[in-house]
């Protein structure tokens, strides 16, 4: 059992120094702060500083998000992935303008579209200074091995355990700082696939390095097997204008975003040559793109010859964007 006193501060003492300089680090604005963890779901960090900066250049607070038109927010979050977050980060902007005030509680917090108790935890630690453990994928990890937890970490009672244990670890007097330095260690050090016990803080206190297991946490049973996929996009260019279509408001994903087609939406079109091929991940569906440059042929029902001009206050899929990028006219690099 880790001593949560010096595991703590020596937590802590190595943040100070190994510390990332990360923009949203530069602030205990609650609202930069909401949207740095919302980008941050799912897509590494490199990924999201630019359009983290872009964002909060267009939306420096909620009034002005709350405001926005949805196809405007949606270009400028296009190709960060999973829209949804964009959406709910509106309904949140919306219902924090109508007070006039962001939350300051965690439990208030908690009731903002798309915030769960990760995302409630992190803000109300870091601006709030409320002892809020944060449990997210990297702390978990790091949990699991540090305590040699052998249970599966997707079931409940195992998560309910780890949380116990970040509570208990979590400094009161520093709660924002720790769950910091907790996601750092994580993502800096007890990697996923290979934890650099040398370099780590807690490498005295690690139970799983005592142990020798870990690189055998977490257990993660029923892991599911991605879903491999094959599509073949088409790239049609008339004019300086490009075929697309937008995706229909009752679609599941990236409803209002607009698409190439796949060379079966357009059976007249005449392939000229393949300009590349990509994959590209979306949950746990693995495609393999083939992107074939086509004569432009009469566009089938429901797509639009768009010009690039057009394009770029569009929001596009990044699937879409990708295959754009392999073709010397698209502008939008
Ligand atoms: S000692 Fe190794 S396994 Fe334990 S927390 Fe540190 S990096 Fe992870």
């Amino acid at each position: 059992m880790m001593n949560p006193r010096t595991a703590g501060k020596i937590l802590l003492e190595w943040y100070a120094g190994a510390r990332r300089d990360l923009p949203w680090r530069k602030t205990r604005d609650p609202w930069r702060v909401l949207v740095s963890e919302v980008m941050l779901q799912q897509t590494r960090v490199s990924a999201v500083v630019p359009y983290y900066e872009r964002f909060l250049e267009r939306y420096p607070k909620a009034e002005a998000l709350a405001e926005a038109p949805e196809q405007e927010l949606l270009a400028l979050w296009s190709g960060l992935g999973y829209y949804a977050r964009a959406r709910n980060l509106q309904r949140a902007a919306r219902a924090i303008a109508e007070v006039g005030r962001f939350p300051e509680t965690y439990e208030e917090i908690r009731e903002l579209a798309g915030v769960g108790e990760y995302t409630a935890a992190a803000i109300a630690s870091i601006c709030y200074g409320q002892p809020h453990a944060v449990l997210d994928g990297n702390v978990v990890r790091v949990l699991a091995r540090a305590t040699a937890e052998r249970g599966d970490v997707a079931a409940s009672s195992v998560r309910v355990r780890l949380k116990e244990v970040a509570q208990r670890l979590l400094d009161p007097r520093r709660p924002g700082d720790f769950n910091q330095a907790m996601m750092e260690l994580g993502a800096t050090v007890c990697l996923p696939k290979g934890p650099q016990c040398l370099l780590c803080p807690w490498r005295e206190q690690c139970q799983g390095r005592a142990e020798g297991i870990q690189a055998e946490l977490p257990v993660k049973l029923n892991k599911r097997e991605p879903v491999k996929l094959a599509l073949e996009l088409c790239v049609m260019v008339k004019e300086g204008r490009v075929l697309l279509r937008q995706r229909g408001s009752g679609e599941s994903r990236l409803a209002g975003f607009w698409e190439l087609p796949e060379l079966r939406d357009v059976p007249a079109a005449e392939r000229e040559g393949c300009a590349g091929s990509f994959k590209h991940s979306i949950t746990r569906h693995d495609y393999s793109v083939e992107v074939w440059r086509a004569q432009p042929a009469k566009a089938p029902k429901g797509f639009r010859w768009i010009s690039w001009d057009e394009l770029a206050e569009l929001p596009l899929t990044t699937m879409s964007r990708k295959a754009l990028e392999m073709i010397p006219e698209y502008p939008q690099r």
